[in-house]
């Protein structure tokens, strides 16, 4: 046998191409195995399709992919049935092919930081198999071999290697790896079995790792029951026909379930899904889950995972997805997303951004195929993907186009309205003198009922727009609707809310309107609020504290530390205090007969509006509920 091995050098430009991989490559060590598997079922299927095509016409036989270890003599091998390589297919796509991959890789990418995400592009996944071995061996039987030959190559991962004519059982290849000293982590059945789960789970060809027991049925005992015994089996890491490879025509909702299980044992059901099958003008399949949204964000992205030929590679589809659908869960399977090119290009890549339209518009046809077809059901729903669309209606304008016709209004009465809809319903009654419609909305129906209640009472409507992404919601929408104003209910007086030329007249002269200004300003001793004394109706609240909706939009905002508004942070909380003229409290405090007296019920109707809003606290509340004991003994 000697006597035929082939000594060479493995001719490339770059010397010391290892140390440079190993160095990017070092905080992903485990791809290597990824990479080996999935030669293994490339060179699998391969021989399928010849197969299918008859131009191999030998048996096919066991095609399941193995991967095993020896802890003792530290190696890791890959064997599979695929296609093989002769002794001149190993030095053309090994030496060559490979090694050349390796060159141009280490040339183009030796400054840049995300050299990770290259490594198959360049067709680097075999030499990855050298940031954990000092030694690989390749045998492998070509499917065109004669009898038995086969070849073996080994290689140090200098670029000397060894080549040589053997001799193997069956057709393929194995490919042995000869761990490093650092490397000895992956000599470990739960630390390979955890890499395979995560990048193998849905690889198309069966992958056997080890051996597992399982209880079996065995015949039946004397009075009749079943009876039990343990059988070792193959222990198969992966699914290989995965759901979304399906017909959607053939697959009922369980399944689709059941799949969502699979990849999230721990969450409670979808809502709903997508599957997406498209092959022109490019290819792409997966299935999209709709959760139940919940207000932390955060926790729920990056859920979605990203195949190519059903190989895992991430779960950071941020370049791909659009932002908002980054809530979804599920998969996505493309050959045609560029897996393995630096982030920058990916954003720019026209088909990425292609992929990121058809998703987007599948998502936007869905949600408008359930609104149209059965609408109560859609309103049940609102109130989980009602985030979700809202999050597209402000971020997406592609989206936006459709979503306008499908994203709802909800008002205090638990009534969905679309914006065509509520937009007919307010425009009469709440147009207001300057001809623009105005939109009252709570963000808190129990705190701030009293404004709820005035409100209701001139016969208006008043949207609930509690969730997190409400106050952002709020701003497009004025944006895109014309002539339109949202206001906060207690963000004023419900008259000057929505002003009409039909104001109420006061029952207080002019002096009297400055008399009481004066005393709730005096009483009050607060330079953060405006008194200002308005005619409002006797039913009215004797004193509505208020924040203008644009006071509170700027606060926000610097809270949020948008937009700019930083300094706003800083000042100090501001409010207009409305003393109802009309308001027979009023008449009180004008006609007591001391100063302390106008004071002492003036403060206690400012304490009554600061307790509506739920601004009465500390000191403040316990002197306020004392005086009221007072009064009422
Ligand atoms: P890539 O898979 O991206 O082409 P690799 O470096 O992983 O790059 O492999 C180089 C080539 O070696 C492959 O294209 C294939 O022709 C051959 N090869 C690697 N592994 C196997 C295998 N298990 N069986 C058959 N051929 C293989």
């Amino acid at each position: 046998m000697a006597a035929t091995t082939e000594k060479g050098t493995i001719s490339i430009h770059t010397e010391n191409i290892f140390p440079i991989i190993k160095k990017f490559l070092y905080s992903d060590h485990e791809i290597f195995l990824r990479e080996l598997v999935s030669n293994a079922v490339d060179a699998t299927q391969k021989l399928k399709k010849l197969t299918a095509l008859g131009e191999f016409s030998g048996e096919v036989g066991d095609t399941r992919i193995e991967v095993s270890f020896d802890k003792k003599k530290k190696t890791i091998t890959v064997s599979d049935h695929g296609i093989g390589m002769t002794a001149d297919e190993i030095k053309k796509y090994i030496n060559q092919i490979a090694f050349s991959g390796a060159a141009e890789f280490v040339e183009k990418f030796k400054d840049k930081a995300d050299a990770k995400d290259i490594i198959g592009k360049f067709g680097l996944g075999f030499y990855s198999a050298f940031m954990v071995a000092d030694k690989v061996e390749v045998i492998s039987r070509s499917y065109k071999a004669e009898a038995h030959e086969a070849a073996r190559w080994e290689c140090d991962g200098s670029t000397e290697f060894e080549l040589e004519i053997t001799k193997k059982e069956t057709r393929g290849t194995d490919v042995i790896l000869h761990i490093n000293k650092d490397s000895e982590e992956f000599l470990d059945e739960w630390r390979l079995k955890g890499i395979l789960e995560k990048y193998g789970k849905f690889l198309p060809v069966e992958i056997k790792f080890g051996t597992k027991e399982e209880s079996v049925e065995d015949g039946t005992d004397k009075e009749g029951k079943p009876k039990y015994k343990t059988i070792t089996k193959d222990r198969i890491i992966n699914n290989p026909h995965p759901l979304w490879t399906k017909s959607p025509n053939d697959l009922k909702d369980e399944e689709y379930l059941a799949f969502y299980k699979e990849l999230y044992p721990f969450s409670e059901d979808p809502l709903f899904w997508i599957h997406l099958n498209v092959d022109y003008p490019f290819n792409l399949t997966g299935i999209l889950y709709f959760p139940k949204v919940k207000n932390d964000f955060e926790l729920q992205r990056n859920k979605i995972q990203l195949y190519s030929r059903q190989v895992f590679i991430t779960d950071e589809v941020k370049d791909v997805v659009p932002d908002f659908l980054m809530l979804l869960h599920g998969v996505l399977d493309s050959p045609d997303i560029p897996l393995n090119v630096s982030r920058s290009y990916l954003q720019s890549d026209a088909n990425v951004k292609k992929i990121s339209q058809h998703i987007t518009k599948k998502v936007a046809d869905k949600l408008s195929d359930m609104f149209k077809k059965d609408r109560a059901a859609y309103e049940k729903k609102w109130d989980d993907i009602g985030v979700f669309v809202k999050y597209g209606f402000i971020s997406d304008e592609k989206f936006n186009e459709k979503a306008k016709d499908f994203a709802l209004l909800k008002n205090t009465e638990g009534k969905y309205f679309t914006l065509e809809e509520y937009k007919e319903k307010v425009k009469d009654s709440q147009t207001d003198k300057e001809k623009q419609t105005v939109y009252l909305y709570t963000t808190d129906a129990g705190k701030q009922d009293a404004f709820v209640q005035s409100a209701k009472g001139k016969g208006y409507d008043v949207l609930v727009m509690d969730g997190v992404l409400d106050s952002h919601f709020i701003s497009n929408l004025e944006q895109k609707l014309e002539k339109t104003q949202l206001k906060r209910v207690d963000s004023d007086t419900v008259d000057k809310l929505i002003a009409k030329d039909d104001a109420m007249a006061s029952v207080l002269s002019k002096e009297e309107e400055e008399k009481v200004k004066t005393l709730f300003e005096k009483a009050i001793n607060n330079k953060a609020m405006t008194v200002t004394v308005e005619s409002l109706s006797p039913e009215e609240l004797p004193v509505a504290v208020t924040m203008s909706e644009w006071m509170r939009r700027m606060k926000e905002m610097a809270r949020t530390g948008g937009g700019g508004y930083g300094f706003m942070g800083t000042m100090p909380d501001s409010y207009n205090v409305a003393v109802n003229a009309n308001h027979g409290i009023i008449q009180k405090v004008l006609r007591a007969e001391t100063e302390e007296q106008q004071l002492k019920l003036a403060k206690q109707a400012y304490d009554l509006g600061l307790l509506s809003q739920n601004m009465l606290t500390g000191a403040d509340l316990t002197s306020f509920i004392k005086r009221s004991v007072e009064w009422v003994s």
